[in-house]
């Protein structure tokens, strides 16, 4: 069996324990999660969100979702993908509700299941962003930008670097991309320590969340 079925049947077997209980799935499985019985649905959050006129779902509409066992509908929501971590809804909340983080772990719990919609550009951003972090310790910007730019073929990432060319030079002359870095790799000093680091936080979390 391989591991990615180990960890798929592991995710089966733990969400079958919630079966008609979304609210207490959300507690045991998403970061910061317990919180969100505690919104009183007061609409600050929505009212904030420089989002709120262009999403279906804001966090007051997705918390109460979740209260209403709406799985389905807040698992395939692309909110949680929208949030640009701007804060405005955390320091607002009445309840002091960690809105940007249940958000997020929204987000990832989704991803983690295999519902969160396809071809969401932030989820493209979120995961090269990730996977540099992990490779190197931390984000090499270069590297970063040229696998957002060619991710959908050679041609269109020719377009994508000739659009933004202005934008690029910019940020080499002021010193905030440094061409070198794709030769030198811009790693951190102990990668083989963050990638121990990383495991050791993955085996506690799914520890955590009953699947090892
Ligand atoms: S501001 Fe806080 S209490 Fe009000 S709806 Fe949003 S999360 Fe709920
Ligand atoms: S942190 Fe996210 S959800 Fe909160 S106001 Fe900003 S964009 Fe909206």
């Amino acid at each position: 069996m391989t591991t990615a079925m180990t960890t798929a049947n592991a995710n089966e077997a733990a969400v079958a324990k919630y079966k008609n209980n979304f609210l207490k799935e959300v507690e045991a499985t998403v970061e910061e999660g317990h919180w969100v019985k505690m919104c009183m649905q007061c609409g600050v959050c929505a009212g904030s969100c420089p989002f709120g006129p262009h999403w279906e779902h804001s966090p007051q509409k997705i918390f109460m979702m979740i209260r209403a066992g709406k799985r389905e509908e807040v698992l395939k929501s692309d909110a949680m993908w929208m949030c640009t971590s701007c804060y405005n809804c955390m320091v607002r909340c009445p309840r002091q509700l960690p809105i940007t983080h249940i958000m997020h772990g929204l987000a990832n719990y989704s991803y983690r299941l295999g519902l969160s919609p396809k071809g969401q550009p932030n989820q493209a951003i979120a995961k090269l962003f990730w996977d540099s972090a992990l490779k190197y310790g931390r984000v090499n910007e270069l590297k970063f930008s040229l696998a957002m730019y060619f991710r959908d073929g050679f041609v269109q990432g020719v377009k994508n670097a000739l659009a933004m060319q202005g934008v690029g030079l910019g940020l080499v002359k002021a010193g905030r991309l440094n061409p070198m870095e794709i030769i030198s790799g811009h790693t951190c000093k102990d990668t083989s320590g963050i990638h121990k680091m990383i495991a050791k936080a993955r085996e506690i979390e799914d520890r955590r969340r009953g699947l090892a």
